[in-house]
């Protein structure tokens, strides 16, 4: 009986895993093992999903908003990510997070001096509750067109915060290109972690020069890897790699180093946000996580 519970456990976990990215508490059920070591930096999924969430107080503080580069953004929490693109037809919202963040990320907007008004579109890295649940709200508030990749469709279906139905205004394919005013972006299906991750892309201009902006969406493996999302990843890894790249930014602050790079800035110089060495870092943590959990895997199924 004893042997049964822990394995309960991780059902359980998983089956809350792939609803959401697993809130702090159920991150203790993460397990601290395999464990790899990427630029010197040792890693385990507990390690990952800890660093990604934060507590559940950073989960809900705003980070101080800023611009990132060019008509780029950061309206999100202290861990979970939103970006406004300002084009000369109205903005671009990516990801609302949590359906109770949607007024900081209003009052983040309002601080920059933007109107949360004006923004026209609202996009989504993938369907996970801290990262598009406040679809709904936002799009009340503002009017928005929400737009969601199509695999990940029925998952925002299901995601219905207060029984509120997640609004779809229109469904977009791998490699459609939206566009509002002067601002195109590129949706680019990376999945695994859900079935329509995205990593959206754009160009961004500074100085009177062009760069390649990415808003990775997550690549954290789950505890158990199927068959069917083996191959997900396998495609979003060549995938994710393949894409030009000089500004990583992602769905959390720590995979793209958000809290160091933001104090670098305050700081003055050049800006740190343009890190092309850094467009692979976060891959190859998550790439070497997910090789490591495979491997584990095999050898546990092993007589
Ligand atoms: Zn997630």
């Amino acid at each position: 009986m004893k042997q049964q519970i822990p394995g309960l456990n991780r059902v359980l976990f998983f089956v809350a895993a792939t609803a959401a990215c697993p809130p702090v508490a159920s991150a203790q059920n993460m397990p601290d093992h395999p464990k790899v070591n990427v630029q010197g930096q040792d890693w385990t999924p507990l390690s990952i999903v800890s660093g990604n969430m934060g507590t559940p107080a950073e989960q809900e503080a705003q980070f101080p908003p800023f611009k990132v580069i060019g008509n780029i953004y950061y309206v999100g929490t202290k861990t979970l990510s939103s970006f406004l693109v300002v084009t000369t037809a109205g903005n671009i919202l990516i990801d609302t997070t949590y359906e109770r963040n949607v007024r900081t990320i209003q009052k983040s907007v309002e601080q920059l001096g933007f109107k949360f008004t004006d923004t026209k579109i609202i996009l989504g890295n993938h369907a996970h509750g801290d990262h598009m649940e406040g679809d709904g709200l936002a799009k009340e508030l503002t009017g928005a067109k929400v737009m969601v990749m199509a695999e990940d469709e029925p998952a925002l279906r299901a995601m219905k915060p207060g029984g509120k139905e997640h609004p779809v205004d229109q469904v977009v394919h791998d490699g459609e290109a939206v566009t509002l005013g002067n601002t195109t972006l590129v949706a680019h299906l990376t999945p695994g972690h859900t079935r329509g991750a995205t990593a959206w892309t754009t160009t961004a201009t500074e100085a009177g020069k062009t760069y390649n902006v990415v808003f990775f969406t997550s690549l954290r493996s789950p505890v158990k890897i199927s068959p069917a999302n083996e191959l997900e990843f396998a495609r979003a890894f060549k995938t994710a790699r393949l894409l030009p790249c000089d500004v990583p930014l992602g769905d959390h602050g720590r995979e793209f180093r958000m809290v160091e790079k933001y104090a670098k800035m305050k700081a003055g110089g050049p800006n740190p946000f343009i890190d092309p060495a850094g467009c692979t870092t976060e891959l190859d943590i998550e790439e070497a996580m997910f090789d490591a959990v495979v491997e584990e895997q095999k050898a546990a199924a092993k007589p």
